[in-house]
């Protein structure tokens, strides 16, 4: 063992010879020197532990590249691009939505120049940062207001603290929602002031039951979209036009938290008909927040449309100073509001909407070139087919619903890395790829890949075996 040790490298020895290696050599040397001691402890490691016992192991071409691989992953940023082939659309965990290439420049150039964040060019005076989204938003919705702010847990945290602080706001059992993460309507609304109604039963709520609900205290009537589960069966919900009626007829303003919130009505594009955000403003909600990075496809916000002074008093409010959005957001989310002045502009230029109505015929056509592509790259050690299957929206929107694609399956011939550890290798590759695993096979879903990246899945496919 204490001969091992001694033919360990001195951290200079290493540095020196790392100097040579493009990429490392622009790196902050202090930041290389602490990762090249980190590369030495592994190896002290793994001689202690009795992992390296041969001096072979430890040639200085052998650790020399070995060290440069660990010193170039443990300095790149941490906040890397992923291949996303898992098929979910909207994956949380993935960054939710890409944006379309004029909300990209958009929001590039907000950060590179001075703006009009808050400044009118009219008179020269103050401006207000939401005054760039409130009359398209005023158009894209039919709402006689709009706000927005950070996400749409922030949109409900505010618009229940504003509203209904130390009262009683009526909502749905059928409807306490966890989203992932989280938010949860019960917990936001305990951080909120406002004290929670629950009526009804799980699976069956009346009109009735917001009525008998309603006291001097009752602040606002609720109903949350319940965006990542159904509740199927022995039924029934209260439509957001009876509530409206109950509200009118009590006096109570009522808001509807649409989570994903579409501005485009699926009905006609083979999905399901999602409650869209002119619906709900049309139906006569005082309130309506929805998400501005889930089926919307654009930055993380949170949308407040809906009634003029009940906008102004959520406005108002100080948190909304602590919620607020930022100017690279809002320029993201004007550009992209902007592609829905042309709903076919917005279906083709919005990389969500894009993927989420991709025809499958065309998903099967691209799946077949990346089998293609695949089969190069792999070389016969998986076999590789294209076979059906099926993608999801993700983000809590068309929840149990299967979206038609062709996957790319890959099953390992002979003494191939299995489909678990071939997932874990691609977790470690630049760029990192995630897949699914199906029916003892790796399956890519081509719905979430880009067009050039195809290519660039072959190259990472074969990093992975190499
Ligand atoms: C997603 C969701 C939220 C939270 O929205 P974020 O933009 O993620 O903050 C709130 N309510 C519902 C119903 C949702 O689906």
């Amino acid at each position: 063992m204490q001969q091992l040790f001694r033919l360990l490298p001195s951290v200079d020895v290493v540095l020196a010879d790392l100097a040579a290696e493009a990429g490392l050599a622009a790196l902050p040397r202090a930041l290389v020197r602490d990762a090249v001691n980190d590369f030495l402890d592994g190896l002290r490691a793994d001689i202690k532990a009795g992992r390296i016992t041969d001096p072979a192991q430890l040639a200085p071409p052998l650790v020399g590249a070995q060290c440069a691989r660990f010193v170039a992953a443990a300095t790149r940023p941490h906040f890397r691009r992923v291949i996303n082939a898992t098929g979910v659309v909207v994956h949380t965990n993935l960054g939710r939505s890409l944006l379309a290439e004029p909300a990209i420049d958009a929001a590039a150039k907000a950060c590179a120049r001075y703006s009009n964040l808050e400044f009118d060019l009219a008179t020269g005076e103050r401006g207000s940062r939401y005054s760039h989204v409130v009359d398209i938003l005023r158009r894209l919705t039919g709402a006689e207001a709009a706000l927005v702010v950070n996400n749409n847990a922030a949109a409900v945290l505010i618009t229940l603290e504003t509203l209904a602080k130390g009262r009683e706001v009526v909502v749905s059992r059928g409807q306490l929602v966890e989203i992932g993460g989280s938010f949860r309507i019960p917990e936001v609304m305990a951080k909120s002031g406002a004290v929670l109604r629950e009526v009804g039963a799980t699976n069956r709520t009346h009109p009735r039951d917001y009525e008998n609900a309603i006291t001097e205290n009752t602040a606002l009537l609720l109903k949350v979209h319940t965006s990542n589960y159904r509740i199927v069966g022995f039924t029934k919900e209260v439509s957001l036009a009876e509530l409206v009626a109950i509200g009118r007829e009590r006096g109570l303003p009522v808001m509807e938290d649409l989570g994903s919130g579409n501005l485009t009505d699926f009905a006609g594009l083979g999905l399901p008909g999602e409650p869209t955000v002119q619906r709900a403003v049309a139906d006569g909600a005082d309130i309506v927040t929805f998400s501005g990075d889930k089926v919307l496809g654009g930055p993380q916000a949170g949308i407040i449309v809906g009634k003029a002074a009940a906008i102004e008093a959520i406005r108002k409010n100080p948190l909304n100073r602590a919620l607020r959005i930022d100017k690279m957001t809002l320029a993201a989310l004007e550009a992209t509001l902007r592609l829905y002045l042309d709903p076919e502009a917005a279906r083709r230029e919005i990389p969500t909407l894009a993927m989420m109505t991709a025809a499958p015929e065309a998903l099967a056509k691209k799946a077949r070139r990346l089998a293609t592509i695949l089969k190069k790259s792999l070389a016969g050690r998986y076999a590789v087919q294209t076979v059906p299957g099926a993608s999801r929206v993700g983000g809590g929107a068309f929840p149990e619903h299967d979206l038609p694609t062709t996957l790319v399956s890959l099953t390992p011939l002979g003494e191939a890395p299995t489909p678990d550890m071939l997932r874990q290798r691609l977790l470690a590759t630049d760029p990192p790829l995630v897949g699914r695993i199906e029916d003892g096979a790796f399956v890519l879903d081509p719905r979430t890949l880009l067009d050039d990246e195809l290519k660039l899945v072959g190259t990472v496919l074969s990093r992975a075996l190499a």
